[in-house]
């Protein structure tokens, strides 16, 4: 059998790719970006630009995670906690509630697991900048077709590329139903629209002062911050998530803002940073759509219409949005990979017998 055609090199499609290497299949998985991992973007640091923490419940990314004996560690939150409740008003400041579930980050980074996953697969092949433009179906099975119309087949395609994202951008022959279009254009693209940055500093000035580094804004600029050092205690970062209006404005007025508002939480010393960081997610095309339809979070997310296949179950719907469980995190992402890696494997079976 020609290698199995998977669409994205994310967490979905890269544990797609593991698991189908496992049962002895081949695969070729093409990926737009020059980079794999999708909203997984650990930069150097390692500092994180997408996916971060992970919690007991997350069980299937858990059991991947310990197959691959990628270690964990508890995201820090000793110490007091700082909230903006408006421009012209004190920040207050309390101590963590007790009993809070505990989350964790990935030793490394999360690009970490990404890594594995690759150093694991055997036989396949991951092509990066190719941009899929077109899915025919064929007498054998599917056929892809890239931008710059480079054309690849197989009798199994999986598709991991966002819902909403792969309605507007990806040309179906024949057809997706107008139903199943109608929900992909109104699935939210989990974190489609968040903006992540992250402020570097030579030294935890904030634990210094006896705060966990956590803090919350409603003030309109900065959402929320974290305690962002690497478990070695290496590099000192603080993290977190900005309004996704401030998508409008230049960088350089972020970063103004940012520390003007993490200088308000946690004292002068937040000017004194060494490195600025962040990801605009709305703007990044192959996470996003430029205008789309307004939904809200989670909307459609694990939506059952979003997990048909089509083509004679040759083309298969994968991707964190698509899962029953845990849609939109990363647990949905490795879910979905079992998915769709187990309904080949069964078709192949069931074919065979
Ligand atoms: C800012 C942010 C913070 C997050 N925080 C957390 C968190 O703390 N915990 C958590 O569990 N989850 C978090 N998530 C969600 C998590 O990142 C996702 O659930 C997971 O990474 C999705 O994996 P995926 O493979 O399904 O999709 P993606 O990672 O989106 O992968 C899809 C891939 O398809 C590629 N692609 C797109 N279009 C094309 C095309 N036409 N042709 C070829 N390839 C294409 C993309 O480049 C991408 O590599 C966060 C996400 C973001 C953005």
């Amino acid at each position: 059998m020609q290698p199995v055609i998977i669409i994205g090199a994310g967490l979905s499609g890269l544990t797609t790719a593991y698991q189908l290497n496992k049962a002895g299949y081949k695969c070729l998985v093409l990926e737009a970006r020059a980079l794999p991992g999708g909203r997984i973007k650990t930069l150097d640091g390692p500092i994180e630009m997408g996916a971060t923490w992970l919690g007991n419940q997350h069980e299937h990314l858990r059991r991947l995670l310990q197959e691959m004996k990628v270690e964990l560690f508890e995201q820090f939150t000793d110490g007091k906690i700082s909230y903006e409740v408006a421009h012209d008003q004190p920040v207050q400041v309390f101590d963590m509630p007790q009993g809070q579930a505990p989350s964790y980050r990935i030793k490394g980074g999360t690009s970490t697991i990404i890594q594995e996953l690759i150093n694991r697969l055997s036989g396949s092949e991951i092509m990066y900048n190719c941009l899929v433009d077109q899915i025919n179906e064929e007498d054998f099975g599917v056929s892809v077709v890239l931008k710059d119309d480079r054309r690849f087949s197989s009798k199994y395609a999986v598709i991991t590329t966002p819902p909403q994202l792969t309605e507007a951008k990806i040309n179906f022959e024949p057809a997706l139903s107008d139903s199943k279009r109608d929900i992909m254009k109104n699935t939210h693209t989990w974190m489609g629209e968040s903006i992540k940055y992250a402020v570097r500093y030579k030294n935890p000035f904030w634990k210094e002062k006896g705060f966990s580094g956590m803090g919350f804004s409603q003030a309109g600029i900065l959402q929320e911050v974290h305690d962002h050092c690497d478990y070695d205690e290496k590099i000192f970062v603080l993290k977190g998530f900005l309004n996704p209006n401030l998508r409008a404005f230049r960088k350089d007025d972020r970063e103004k803002m940012v520390v003007g508002t993490l200088t308000k939480l946690f004292g002068e010393k937040a000017t004194q940073f060494i490195g600025y960081h962040e990801h605009v997610w709305q703007h990044d095309h192959y996470t996003s759509i430029r205008n789309p339809t307004s939904v809200v979070p989670h909307q459609n997310n694990g939506h059952s219409n979003l997990r048909d296949s089509m083509y004679n179950g040759k083309l298969i719907f994968s991707g964190t949005e698509s899962s029953p469980v845990y849609a939109g995190y990363m647990d949905g992402a490795v879910y979905s990979g079992f998915l769709s890696a187990k309904t080949i494997i069964e078709q192949e079976e069931n074919y065979n017998t």
